[in-house]
């Protein structure tokens, strides 16, 4: 999944939770539960795509959004005193999983060098498996993103 939806579940489990040790760990789990809902992450992401398969212009953009709407979402959350210390290590935590598997300049030798990554990476795949299409996988994440945002104002 993207990472503001990653980041916005964490951050409320974080919020929540109100201990960072455990915010992490439980961020990392969310990662994997949310990954195996069903979703598709942008137009790269298809039951054919191979990971040695060039990356369109269209999925970076899609990721740059992202990650820009991701900041102006923390940044604003922020400004309003919803992100304690330990929303913040669930936000890592969760995101951690995407930050050292599938960032396409160096995942690829992470794993070459530090052999449970690859392990790890087969793992990631594997619960990623079922892939809607882009419009519906998009939609999905981003009302997963738009529920745990107003979890985190209300809660
Ligand atoms: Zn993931």
């Amino acid at each position: 999944m993207l990472l503001a939806t990653h980041s916005l579940v964490g951050a409320f489990i974080g919020k929540e939770i109100g201990y960072p040790p455990l915010a992490f760990l439980l961020g990392i789990i969310s990662h994997m539960l949310l990954d195996a809902i069903p979703h598709a992450d942008g137009p790269d992401d298809k039951p054919d795509q191979k990971e040695s398969d060039p990356i369109s212009f269209d999925q970076y953009a899609l990721v740059a959004v992202d990650i820009a709407m991701g900041l102006v979402v923390f940044i604003y959350l922020g400004s309003k005193g919803e992100l304690s210390t330990s929303a913040i290590w669930g936000a890592i935590g969760s995101i951690l999983p995407d930050a050292l598997d599938n960032v396409p300049f160096y995942s690829g030798k992470l794993r070459s060098i530090f052999s449970p990554l690859k392990l790890f990476h087969q793992f990631h795949a594997r619960i990623q498996r079922i892939k809607l299409s882009m419009i519906a996988g998009l939609a999905v994440q981003y009302a997963i993103a738009l529920i745990f945002f107003i979890l985190m104002i209300l809660l």
